[in-house]
C-alpha cells in the first residue's frame, strides 16, 4: 500500500486539540524505544514522518497522522520510561482514558512490543485497557531482524503467552530495518479502518 499523502496533523496535548474529523483511527501504543516511530515511517513509506529516536520528554502528546484523508494513525506516547514522574503518569492515564472513552472514531489498537523481550506489565495493562473498550487489538513484534531465526518461533510464542492473547488477536512479526512484515499488517488494518 502507498499513500499520496501522509502527514502529521497535530501533536495534541489534550482533547480540545484532537482534530475535528471523522476519519477512522487506529491507535499505536508501546514502550518508548520499541520502534514505534520507525513502524509509522515504514508502514507509510516515509523516511521521517515520525521522528525516530525522539526524546522521552514529549510523553504527553497524541500524534495524529493523516493518511490520504482516509485513515488516521494515532501515536500514543511511549510508556515505561523509567524517569517519568507520578504526575506525568497520571496525565498519561487520563489522556488514554479520555481518548478511549470519548473518541468515537477509534477502530482498533496496534500494540508494539520488542521481539527480543518479554512484554512488560505496562504492555499487559495497555492490552487490558483496549480490551475493556472492546476494540480489535493486534500485536506487532518489532525488530525481528535482531532475533535469530532459530529463536523466532519461541519468541513469538512467549509474547502470546505473556500477553494472554486470544485466538482472534493476531501477532505480526515486523522489521523496519529490513522493511519486512508490512503487508499482512495492512491486510489486517484496512478492514478495521473500514469497519
Ligand atoms: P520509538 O521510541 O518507539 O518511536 O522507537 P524508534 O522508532 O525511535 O526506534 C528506537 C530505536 O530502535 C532506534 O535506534 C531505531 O533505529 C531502532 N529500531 C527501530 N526499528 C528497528 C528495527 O526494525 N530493527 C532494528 N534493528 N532497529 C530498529
Amino acid at each position: 500500500i502507498t499513500f499520496q499523502k501522509a502527514e502529521l496533523v497535530i501533536s495534541a496535548p489534550d482533547k480540545k486539540s484532537w482534530p475535528d474529523t471523522d476519519l477512522p483511527e487506529v491507535v499505536l501504543a508501546g514502550r518508548s524505544n520499541v520502534g514505534k516511530s520507525s513502524f509509522i515511517n515504514t508502514m507509510c513509506g516515509r523516511k521521517k514522518l515520525a521522528y525516530v529516536g525522539n526524546s522521552p520528554g514529549k510523553t504527553r502528546l497524541l500524534n495524529f497522522f493523516n493518511l490520504d484523508d482516509k485513515y488516521m494513525f494515532v501515536d500514543v506516547p511511549g510508556y515505561g520510561y523509567a524517569k517519568i514522574s507520578k504526575t506525568q503518569l497520571l496525565k498519561f492515564g487520563q489522556m488514554m482514558e479520555d481518548y478511549f472513552s470519548q473518541r468515537k472514531q477509534k477502530k482498533g489498537m496496534v500494540l508494539l512490543v520488542d521481539a527480543r523481550h518479554k512484554p512488560t506489565e505496562d504492555d499487559i495493562t495497555m492490552m487490558e485497557f483496549a480490551r475493556y473498550y472492546e476494540i480489535p487489538i493486534c500485536v506487532v513484534a518489532t525488530k525481528m531482524d535482531k532475533v535469530k531465526p532459530s529463536q523466532k518461533h519461541k519468541q513469538l510464542k512467549e509474547i502470546r503467552r505473556v500477553l494472554d492473547m486470544r485466538e482472534d488477536e493476531p501477532l505480526f512479526p515486523f522489521s523496519s530495518e529490513r522493511k519486512e512484515g508490512m503487508e499482512p499488517i495492512w491486510d489486517y488494518l484496512i478492514p478495521i479502518f473500514e469497519s
